[in-house]
């Protein structure tokens, strides 16, 4: 599997995709973006879906466009499927980054699998940040949406959110094996051990 990020909008979103054998997954497309268009044209990728790790507007508001663009089906979690076309629990209006409202194809739920080319990712639901936050976790890597962060974690103060949820999706991740990339919703790339050792919110569970 290979993986590219690209940085999207105004909150410096990672839009990752995600690649193998000619197919691929935009996760948490947060912008119209020709540039990722481009590289799925230029490798001659298929896209077979469009997911999100929550359904905050950042990670969303491109869902309308690369859905045209693409034609691939849009997945997130069941819980986070209202966010789609609630600007208030997306927080749209708030921070004034519009998403189209458009509902997903696809409703995700612990234990799914998302495939593409030969590789399988699974579904891991960790609420907290939002009801319906996931990782997608799988070959070594997690992506980690807003849960987890290099040197930080997802904020729990926004409507939905669940302190708790948070720290117990927490205790999970931490219990990945360290070796395990992690590519988060914003920032950069990390490993799990790596966090263990030096993310604050990690080091005090
Ligand atoms: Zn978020
Ligand atoms: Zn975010």
């Amino acid at each position: 599997m290979q993986i590219e990020r690209f940085v999207l909008n105004a909150f410096s979103t990672n839009c990752y995709v995600l690649y193998d054998g000619g197919e691929a997954v935009v996760v948490d497309p947060g912008a119209e973006s020709e540039k990722v268009l481009e590289f799925l044209e230029r490798q001659q990728l298929r896209t077979v879906a469009i997911i999100n790790t929550h359904g905050h507007c950042d990670h969303i508001a491109g869902n309308a466009w690369f859905k045209e663009q693409t034609k691939a089906p849009l997945a997130i979690h069941v819980a986070d499927a209202p966010y789609l076309t609630d600007p208030l629990l997306n927080l749209g209006q708030q921070v004034r980054l519009e998403a189209a409202p458009l509902e997903a194809d696809r409703l995700l739920q612990e234990g799914d699998e998302i495939t593409f080319g030969s590789c399988t990712l699974q579904v891991l639901h960790t609420p907290g940040h939002t009801p319906g936050g996931i990782c997608l976790y799988g070959h070594g890597i997690l992506v980690s949406g807003d849960t987890l962060f290099r040197q930080s974690v997802g904020r729990w103060d926004f409507p939905g959110s669940d302190e708790q949820a948070l720290f117990g999706s927490l205790r999970r991740l931490a219990q990945l094996p360290p070796e395990t990339k992690v590519y988060p919703g914003h920032g950069f790339s990390t490993t799990i051990g790596r966090e263990l050792e030096d993310n604050p919110f990690l080091s005090s569970l």
